[in-house]
């Protein structure tokens, strides 16, 4: 399986997000055999948990289940380039490597000022290259941005 592979699940985890009442994001792990080990939708509204972000839910549960060293060798994937906060928990799962389909520059113009998504305007590789460890970031995937854009049609209140 391939990146877009992935990244195509994430939509739909994404769709399913947004489908159980929470923000359309997804994100899932991937070790590096290609086995899914985890997906996780947002769940920000329906836990009532500002942390709730897909990628910083789907990292903690990460470091529960398995050590940083076998972390070190998996992927996270995501629909849009992960913020400050969700950089931050992957940096500290000590996950190796993101994959992400659009920018939060991207996402940024489709959310606008929204109250519930006041995205950031920061490149989750200038937060990673502050730290002391090589993560290594891939996106965007610009076949892919449609269709993680779709998702997020008529939600924001921009
Ligand atoms: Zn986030």
């Amino acid at each position: 399986m391939n990146d877009i592979y992935y990244l195509k699940r994430a939509i739909q985890i994404s769709r399913n997000s947004r489908e159980h009442g929470n923000t359309p994001f997804g994100a899932l792990l991937v070790d590096k055999d290609g086995n899914i080990l985890i997906e996780q939708e947002n769940v920000e509204i329906t836990e009532s948990k500002c942390t709730g972000h897909a990628e910083t839910q789907c990292v903690e549960k990460a470091s529960r289940l398995y050590s940083k060293d076998f972390l070190a060798e998996c992927t996270l994937y995501t629909t849009a380039e992960p913020c400050a906060m969700c950089s931050g928990a992957i940096y500290w799962a000590g996950v190796g490597r993101v994959v992400y389909a659009m920018t939060e520059k991207q996402l940024l113009s489709l959310t606008g000022s929204d109250e519930q998504n006041p995205t950031f305007d920061l490149p989750c590789r200038e937060v990673f290259a502050r730290g002391q460890k090589d993560i290594l970031v891939e996106g965007p995937f610009d076949e892919l941005a449609e269709e993680a854009a779709e998702v997020h049609k008529g939600y924001w209140n921009k």
